[in-house]
Order: C-alpha cells, then sequence, then structure tokens
C-alpha cells in the first residue's frame, strides 16, 4: 500500500495485521492498518 501522506510505497512487515503501524521512511508519517484485505492503512496524527 501507499503511504496516505505522501503516497510513497510503505514497506510492512510480514507479519501484518490490524492495527500494526509502520512508519513512512520518506515523510515519518504513522500509518495504522486498517484492514487487511486490501491492504488499508491511515495516518495517524500525532496529538500535540
Ligand atoms: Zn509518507
Amino acid at each position: 500500500m501507499n503511504c496516505p501522506d505522501c503516497s510513497q510505497d510503505l514497506p510492512f512487515p510480514e507479519t501484518q495485521h490490524i492495527g500494526s503501524i509502520s512508519i513512512c521512511e520518506n515523510c515519518g508519517a504513522e500509518v495504522e492498518i486498517t484492514s487487511l484485505d486490501p491492504l488499508m492503512g491511515r495516518a495517524i496524527e500525532e496529538m500535540k
């Protein structure tokens, strides 16, 4: 899948499951997996 923020390809680990978090190497966004089939995720915005 692609990063919701910058559309770069996200490298997810093989042990993907709902709730897994991947960090985009391009923009640093934290992306939480929300669906496995199809693989989908959403960016987690830090609360400040
Ligand atoms: Zn990104």
